[in-house]
């Protein structure tokens, strides 16, 4: 069951709800950084007395048994939604989020002209993979400690945040160090230890869709990284993998309606990974946009032929430019639609 307290409950309020809800011996899960706190109770069922109480304590909101596993991340604890802020960048609300850089952290020359470009482009957080996940362990494996510092100091020059991914456990804590946003690939959304650090490390994460996974394990992974405590959360559709090669992935749109119907928290899409070609993903990113995404990550680079990871889809800056200025063009005729719908 969980209990969604009112936006503007007092921290006695909230105690109270908690020390009744202890007191009677169940397990909590709580969330309260990027909304209003939303307690989930699990180790035993919940009785009709304790309910009725429950929904008469000052600051509470409204109290409901989940029908879905994924308690916390369901739609049903925020109606309202959840809004992740990263610097200036705010995930969940009308305006699209543009996430763009190389995919790999190359050199520092290269990462400070495209965060430069991204920035100048109207791009608001810089991406860029310090640790790379390869499917060879021959391929350009990324410049680990080094490219993260290469990172914060275009954060430093620009004032982009960063985001890049972490693979392991053991490195959460120096990616944290260096970035504003942790990425947890495709191949390891379902890296329980990882979830649960990351989580613990008080930053928002950046959860991608495992490219053979189903919405609801995507949405279970995240209610790990809730469970922990940590709702600052992004989701992101990357493609998943179907019978057809002539494209690297595909882009499932599907997802991000419905995504938006199942929980609350944000979602942000990914053509460069979802179709694999670079002159595919204009199109992809605008019908990311119409169909209701918060944002996009991008990949980019100037010399995308002899990039040394994903060059195939990378886009120009002038390509993301471009980007930008259409998807603001898309999304501004959304809002008022967004609007009458809800
Ligand atoms: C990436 O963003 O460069 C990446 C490796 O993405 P994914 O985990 O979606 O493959
Ligand atoms: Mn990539």
């Amino acid at each position: 069951m969980i209990v969604s307290m009112r936006a503007d409950a007092s921290d006695e309020e909230t105690e109270r709800v908690l020390a009744l809800l202890r007191g009677d011996g169940y397990e909590l899960h709580a969330i309260r950084d990027a909304g209003p706190m939303a307690i989930g109770i699990n180790g035993k069922p919940v009785d009709a007395d304790l309910r009725v109480m429950l929904c008469d304590l000052p600051g509470v909101s409204h109290v409901h048994q989940s029908k879905v596993p994924y308690k916390l991340a369901s739609r049903a604890v925020r109606p309202g939604g959840t809004i992740v802020k990263v610097g200036l960048a705010e995930f969940g609300g009308s305006k699209p989020v543009i996430i763009a850089g190389p995919c790999a952290v190359e050199s520092r020359d290269q990462v400070l002209r495209t965060a430069e470009q991204v920035r100048e482009s109207g791009g608001v957080m810089l991406r860029g993979g310090a640790f790379k996940p390869r499917s060879s362990p021959y391929s350009f494996q990324g410049l680990g400690q080094d490219g993260l510092e290469i990172l914060a100091e275009a954060r430093a020059r620009t004032g982009l945040s960063v985001v890049t991914e972490v693979l392991e456990p053991e490195q959460v804590e120096l990616v944290a160090e260096f970035s504003d946003m942790l990425q947890i690939g495709s191949r390891n959304m379902m890296n329980v230890p990882l979830l649960r650090r990351a989580a613990t490390s008080g930053k928002p994460i950046l959860l991608k869709r495992g490219f053979a996974s189903t919405i609801e394990e995507w949405l279970l992974s995240a209610e790990y990284i809730l469970a922990e405590g940590n709702d600052q959360v992004v989701l992101c559709e990357r493609g998943i993998r179907s019978f057809d090669p002539a494209t690297r992935f595909t882009l499932d749109l599907n997802a991000v309606p419905l995504v938006k119907e199942l929980t609350h928290l944000p979602i942000i899409v990914d053509p460069s990974h979802g179709t694999g070609r670079r002159e595919l993903v204009a199109s992809m990113s605008m019908a990311a946009i119409a169909a209701g995404a918060h944002g996009l990550i991008l990949e980019v680079h100037d010399d995308p032929d002899n990039a040394l990871c994903d060059g195939p889809q990378s886009i120009t800056a002038d390509a993301l430019a471009e980007i930008v200025t259409r998807c603001a063009a898309i999304s501004s005729l959304l809002s008022p639609l967004a609007t009458l719908v809800a």
